[in-house]
């Protein structure tokens, strides 16, 4: 009601007319009331809590798109003492029913903003074996870990907040913790006493599922390392010197990477400065705005896995948390960009490298249980595993076979750099205004579906100068791919393309090698989720695990 109240003085300053006078002060005197429910978009989230008793008090800030009298939003956190505050007074009501909070107030509002704030319990629990939710991990020296985890829909769990994906909003920090503990979240940090720490959260773009999220680790365990300018951004590294993650994260490779990004897609859009936090933590790394979370076990890791797991989470800043999902089950396409481009730039710097995670991906793929885009809607932690192989396979490296990488850049660029929410279609239909593909049966076929995908089979026959090519299964799933002709002596290997997104399912291709074929080798560039007739179904891996969450102890 205030902006209307201002209005009135106003109106009644100027005083010409009596009429419209009298037709503001009927409309909007001072008892005016609302009723029903307010519609209201949340802008700000002030959220304050201890991380030993869990004691935390959420003050969200909406601006309202319908007047009424009654605020709810999702909140499965405990609601403590019954009570509410209203636009800063006591609620005449509050109530919680373990899925939504409703605050109401005599007379309600009409904005323009409306602020509620509550007491909560945070619980101490966590979705299945996951950190997601409220944890406390002991590391293999003893030091706690505390991680306050949203990830996509979560952030209810920790009080009044709108969960929906495509959302973004403001967040301001404060967290009370023993004075040995050092606090990590997204924004500017600020310590204005040895027991509190702020993270005040400004920037445009910050999603809930990774920017409502908090960290906490003994000072002596985030041990500062400078790692200089990568690109336009200050990097910093916090890690217990016997993980080795400091020592095993390359400046000059990241600098690189950095730069890569920002000059295809746009500057970083988290400020100036990205700290990196090593912890024991169940995935190998996590891309909080600014503030990304890695494993531990990254700095003894084999194959520069580390390397490939921070790039992962630099894209991530530009695609997941600037620009994000527009729905849960577009989740897919944020891990897919997040290893492409990281891929891609492994092409251009480290080709063994860019060769073991295109093998990752097509090895990941095989015991895949669920399509990129599952038309069952299991829950998002059923299925999220099985978008980390097949997803940049589908979405990017196959189609960049079929036209060429350049293109699948080109529109990437036209997909990222700004805040807005992205659908797997929105992707697929800049894939096609790129590379000029009709790619309206390829998702069908590839990306949306239901039941455990059955990917594409082949058997390849070589004879007399002819290479049969029968695709036996998965036949609705057409891509382009090769097969290696190989003989008998060394350095005899002969490549021949296949494409059956143009040539059907069974082909025979004339083909004369200058040696005698004693074999063949479907997709030995691993260029589509194309396999031999004769693979066995491996078991289902999830890639994103660190060690720790399968069982391995340090
Ligand atoms: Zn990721």
């Amino acid at each position: 009601m205030r902006h209307l109240a201002v209005g009135r003085a106003r109106l009644l300053g100027v005083g010409p007319l009596l009429a419209s006078v009298i037709f503001v002060a009927a409309a909007c005197g001072d008892d005016e009331t609302f009723s029903g429910p307010i519609e209201a978009t949340v802008t700000h989230y002030d959220y304050a809590f201890d991380i030993d008793s869990r004691a935390a008090h959420a003050t969200v800030t909406a601006t309202v798109d319908t007047a009424g009298d009654c605020f709810s939003l999702p909140m499965r956190a405990p609601l403590v003492g019954g009570t509410a505050t209203f636009d800063g007074k006591p609620a005449t009501s509050a109530t919680a029913d373990g899925t939504t909070l409703t605050v109401c107030s005599d007379g309600g509002t009409d904005g323009p903003d409306v602020t509620i704030g509550v007491d909560v319990t945070i619980p101490l629990e966590t979705l299945s074996t996951s950190q997601v939710g409220y944890s406390k991990t002991v590391d293999g020296s003893g030091n706690p870990f505390y991680y306050l985890v949203s990830w996509v829909g979560g952030c209810d769990r920790f009080g009044p907040c709108d969960n929906r994906p495509n959302v973004f909003a403001t967040y301001t920090f404060t967290v009370t913790h023993p004075e040995t503990m050092q606090v990590a979240c997204s924004g500017t940090l600020a310590t204005p006493s040895p027991t509190q720490t702020t993270c005040t959260f400004d920037h445009d773009g910050g999603p809930t599922y990774s920017t409502f999220g908090v960290a906490a680790y003994p000072t002596a365990a985030w041990v500062a390392t400078d790692k200089g300018m990568w690109g336009s951004v200050h990097a910093t590294v916090f890690a217990r010197p016997q993980t080795l993650v400091a020592d095993a994260i390359e400046t000059a490779h990241h600098d690189g990477f950095m730069r890569y990004m920002e000059s295809t897609f746009g500057a970083y859009p988290y400020g100036t400065e990205l700290r990196v936090y090593a912890a024991p933590t169940y995935w190998a790394g996590f891309e909080h705005p600014g503030s990304i979370v890695l494993d531990d076990s990254l700095g003894r890791a084999a194959n520069q896995a580390g390397r490939h797991t921070l790039d992962h989470e630099i894209v991530h800043q530009w695609a997941g948390d600037e620009t994000t999902l527009a729905d849960t089950y577009d989740f897919v396409w944020k891990e897919s960009m997040a290893e492409y481009l990281t891929f891609t730039y492994e092409a251009m710097v480290d080709v063994p490298a860019a060769d073991r995670t295109v093998a990752g991906w097509k090895s990941g793929s095989a015991g895949a249980a669920f399509f990129p885009v599952p038309g069952e809607k299991p829950a998002l932690f059923d299925y999220y595993g099985d978008a980390y192989g097949p997803g940049p396979m589908i979405l990017f490296r196959q189609i960049e076979r079929m036209s060429s990488p350049e293109q699948v850049i080109a529109a990437l660029k036209t997909l990222l750099g700004e805040p807005r929410a992205l659908s797997v279609d929105d992707v697929i239909a800049a894939l096609e205004t790129s590379t000029g593909l009709d790619l309206d049966a390829y998702a069908n076929a590839w990306i949306k579906g239901t039941g455990v995908p059955a990917w594409p089979t082949v058997v390849a026959t070589y004879a007399a100068g002819s290479l049969h090519v029968q695709v036996t299964a998965g036949g609705d799933r057409r891509c382009k791919f090769s097969i290696a002709l190989v003989g008998a002596n060394p350095g005899e290997s002969q490549l021949v393309d296949v494409n059956t997104f143009t040539g059907g399912i069974d082909q025979t291709i004339a083909v004369t090698p200058a040696f005698a074929v004693t074999t063949t080798q479907i997709d030995p560039l691993r260029e589509c989720l194309v396999y031999p007739a004769t693979t066995v179904k491996p078991a289902r891996v999830n890639p994103w695990l660190s060690p720790r969450a399968l069982g391995v102890t340090e």
